[in-house]
């Protein structure tokens, strides 16, 4: 990842050691950056989580900023949780995309057979450190950004209710619905978040490219959305604090992950530098070489879904899709 080309850097990360005392204050049991509030009223335990990939500024401004505008849950439980701070804290200049994680991508780690078994890595502490936070929530929204410079979407999981929540946030227009990753599940996919018959339910947010400032504009914006589409504050609350009236709802574009392409070899290299969200009109169109595997496109009109450009072996390089709306 560190030979990727230098990005134009327009965010700073932010200061965030203000929030390192879980809020709770001493002989509660909060974990490290995580700031949890309880209103006191009935409502539901809400969960928006940033820096899940250390190099991803921009759910970190958003929560900083909330933080620091002293917003509180107006029903239920809120808590904003600032999660692979260790990674953050290597976050370079020089090499941005390094500080995506330590160990391990913590994103791929959310199954009981991993977090209940015997391998040890940092980001898996932090991972079992914060489990009961995220076993607790009945809904979470889970803040990340992309390496190329697409448009912002939000991947709303296999379900039906993961659908109909991202739609009822009205931005980001993309909606991609999908079940994640050869390489491991995502802290989206966690547990009751995909079970049809429950409830609870996550969202994770795409806000835009890494380090570019409309990325830390969008991920405010969904936040409030967020936390007023499930009640935890009220939309007038939300209203006042971002410019939400100006950002009117957007009519949904979904698309349909079909196939997951995971690099078989270090060699894979796309055949164009695709942004993401290209849509190859022709069946057979040829995107990628992968150690003189021919990647081709499986249908017309596919859209390629988060392309990876250098991916690792054995890491998702794109996602195939196809559009429903
Ligand atoms: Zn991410």
């Amino acid at each position: 990842m560190d030979n990727l080309p230098s990005p134009a850097l327009e965010l700073t990360p932010p200061e965030i050691s203000a929030w390192r005392q879980g809020s709770d204050g001493p002989g509660r049991d909060t974990p490290d950056y995580v700031q949890s509030f309880d209103s006191g009223r009935p409502g539901p335990s809400v969960v928006v989580s940033a820096l899940v990939h250390g190099n991803e500024l921009c759910g970190a401004i958003a929560l900083d900023r909330l933080l620091r505008s002293g917003l509180r849950p107006e029903a239920g439980r809120l808590s904003l949780a600032f999660v692979n701070v260790a990674a953050f804290e290597r976050f370079s200049p020089a090499a941005p995309h390094a500080a995506r994680f330590l160990d391990e991508d913590f994103n791929r780690l959310w199954a009981p057979a991993i977090l209940d078994g015997p391998r040890q890595s940092q980001e898996l502490a932090r991972a079992r450190r914060l489990r009961p936070l995220f076993d607790a929530a009945d809904l979470l929204l889970d803040i990340h950004s992309m390496s190329t410079t697409t448009e912002p979407l939000i991947l709303a999981g296999p379900s039906d209710k993961g659908l109909d929540l991202a739609v009822a946030l009205g931005r980001p227009a993309t909606i991609v619905r999908d079940a994640g990753h050869a390489s491991g599940p995502r802290l989206r996919d966690y547990g009751d978040f995909v079970d049809p018959r429950s409830p609870r339910n996550a969202l994770l947010v795409e806000c835009g490219q890494h380090f570019a400032a409309a990325s830390a504009e969008v991920a405010c914006d969904v936040t409030l959305r967020f936390l007023a589409t499930v009640g935890s504050i009220s939309a007038r609350t939300a209203a006042a604090r971002g410019n939400l009236q100006t950002r009117a709802p957007q009519a949904p574009r979904v698309i349909e992950v079909t196939d997951c392409v995971t690099a078989a070899s270090d060699r894979f290299a796309f055949v164009q530098p695709f942004r993401g969200l290209d849509v190859m009109p022709r069946a057979g169109s040829l995107i990628a070489v992968d150690d003189g595997r021919r990647i081709v496109t499986p249908y017309d009109d596919c859209a390629l879904v988060m392309p990876v450009e250098r991916p690792r072996a054995g890491a998702t390089a794109v996602r195939l899709g196809r559009r429903c709306t």
